[in-house]
């Protein structure tokens, strides 16, 4: 008998898939790590196990102690079933401006939400410092203390990629990879993979996407951070270089806009039965950039970050595409005509 013993044990070693339109429309290979399929539904269920295994080794969370976390949800949902699996209860400041879905799916999985209003990095009730500040408060006051993960600047996050996403990618593509791509939140997912890849091979091109209102593509362009446009992806994008990001060997980087991201996102839905989320879009039109800067015939990777059912009420909403200048799928526009 094969059976894991915990689902923790489910989190990693995900297929890599080969996006087959987007790979013969380039003449480059196009894979996809299909993090969606992780038991949290996202990529970021490796830098919530990254940090609590590390946070549990180092006695920063104890035995029964609180997590907490500032997150735009997919991190705290990683948290909150690795908390779950380790008898850690989680509570999670997010912004309200996130999707309803990845609200719900918190709360469903019993993690405490405390919605805040979204304000710049630099206003002290930004969600990253309120969750700090609530750690240590309540670390003084809980018999087992409370543990503050800390995803932007806690190493453990961008080590785990380096650990498991990095050496995954390189013996699933048996080493030949020629260039990796993805956008970037905490960082910890760039900055662990490529990593690990310039280590194998240095001439692997490493390759920033970067979204509207972000932002790094004008910090690795011209060495300053500047934020311009919008984007309606979530988790990803950022206005500051975080200690995860820092050092990141990155060769290129793109500016992708919704109007290249969600298109390709639709055109998935139809041709390969992929629903994907908005930051997967801006990660397969950066990855198809890529194909065309190093020419066919290259193996090009990125991350599937996570499902586009985790947006369902934004991403195939009339209205809401529709404030946003993006129109619906074809197949829902005539639906609902
Ligand atoms: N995509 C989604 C949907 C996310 O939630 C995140 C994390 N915030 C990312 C991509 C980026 O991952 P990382 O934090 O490792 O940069």
């Amino acid at each position: 008998m094969s059976a894991s013993h915990s689902i923790l044990d489910l989190i990693g070693n995900t297929p890599l898939l080969r996006v087959n339109s987007l790979s013969e429309l380039t003449g480059c290979e196009i894979l996809g790590k299909a993090e969606f399929l992780n038991p949290g539904g996202s990529v970021k269920d490796r830098a919530a196990l990254g940090i609590i295994n590390d946070a549990r080794q180092s006695g920063a969370l104890k035995p029964g102690g609180v997590i907490v976390e500032g997150t735009a949800g997919n991190t705290g949902i990683g948290l909150t079933l690795v908390g779950n699996a380790l008898g850690h209860r989680t509570i999670i400041v997010m912004p309200n401006n996130q999707s309803r879905e990845k609200i719900n799916t918190l709360r469903a999985y019993g993690g405490d939400v405390r919605l805040i209003p979204p304000v710049p990095y630099k206003n002290p009730d930004h969600f990253v410092h309120t969750s700090q500040r609530l750690a240590a408060e309540l670390d003084e006051q809980l018999e087992n203390g409370a543990f503050w993960a800390g995803q932007f600047d806690n190493l453990a996050n961008r080590r785990f990629h380096e650990v498991t996403t990095g050496p995954e990618i390189w013996q699933q593509t048996e080493g030949r990879v020629d260039g990796f791509v993805s956008a970037t939140g905490t960082g910890g997912t760039l900055a662990g993979i490529s990593r690990y890849l310039k280590a194998s091979n240095p001439d692997i091109k490493i390759a920033l996407a970067d979204p509207g209102g972000s932002g790094l593509y004008n910090y690795y362009v011209n060495g300053e951070i500047k934020v311009e446009g919008s984007s309606i992806s979530e988790g990803i994008g950022n206005s500051r270089i975080t200690a995860n990001l820092a050092d990141t060997p990155i060769d290129v980087a793109y500016r992708i806009d919704d109007k290249d991201a969600i298109p390709l996102l639709f055109d998935l839905i139809r041709s390969e039965g992929m629903i994907l989320g908005g930051s997967s879009g801006i990660n397969l039109a950066a990855a198809v950039r890529l194909a065309r800067e190093l020419g066919p015939g290259h193996t090009i990777v990125t991350i599937l970050c996570d499902s586009g059912l985790r947006y369902q009420e934004r991403l195939f909403n009339r209205d809401f595409l529709a404030s946003k200048g993006l129109t619906l799928p074809a197949w829902l526009a005539q639906d609902s005509a």
